[in-house]
């Protein structure tokens, strides 16, 4: 399973929650396959969905899921510490794992040598830490968000790969402000 069959299987979670989708391919599937706008797609700032979320998270009520990538994660560990010590519940961060940076050509990552992001995860205090296949994932997903107790990290161990796909053709501005629009902030700087 590579990460556009990953999010095809996992659409209908996605579509009923926030969702802060990690920078270049994910994003681009992820509005192919069904885009919503409560949807933001991250066109900058790599590294940075887990915070993103974490800190939206922590202003919403409604489930919040980041959508990061190993690549991503691993430039950007110190939000595991900050999420394994204040993520509310209504918080996941689903990591999908497929060894390289998919958006730059499918180079190696370190996780897919000796590095492990569960361990870092629970090393970082993170509690719910899940790692499964590709195949698992939807059902570890639903778990998460039907759990109200608690924040969730899930590794998706998945292949690496790209499918061809166009850019987003939404600007900024408006991915920004549909979805404001959708968690109900009318009003902003
Ligand atoms: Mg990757």
């Amino acid at each position: 399973m590579n990460r556009f069959e990953l999010l095809n299987k996992i659409q209908n979670i996605l579509k009923d929650n926030l969702v802060i989708c990690n920078i270049g391919l994910p994003s681009q599937e992820l509005y192919k396959i069904n885009d919503q706008p409560n949807f933001f797609y991250m066109l900058g700032s790599m590294g940075l969905s887990s915070s993103i979320g974490l800190g939206l998270s922590l202003s919403q009520t409604k489930q919040v899921i980041s959508i990061d990538g190993d690549g991503s994660v691993l430039m950007n560990m110190n939000t595991l510490a900050t999420i394994g010590n204040r993520a509310p519940s209504n918080y996941t961060l689903l990591i999908i794992d497929n060894g390289s940076y998919g958006s730059t050509g499918d180079q190696r990552t370190f996780t897919d040598e000796n590095t492990s992001l569960k361990d870092i995860a629970l090393g970082a205090g993170c509690k719910k830490v899940i790692e499964c296949s590709g195949e698992e994932t939807l059902n570890e997903l639903s778990k998460a968000i039907e759990d109200k107790n608690n924040s969730y990290v899930i590794i998706s161990k998945i292949n690496s790969g790209n499918v061809k796909i166009d850019p987003i053709p939404l600007n900024p501005i408006t991915i920004r402000d549909r979805f404001r629009k959708f968690i109900g902030i009318v009003k902003y700087l």
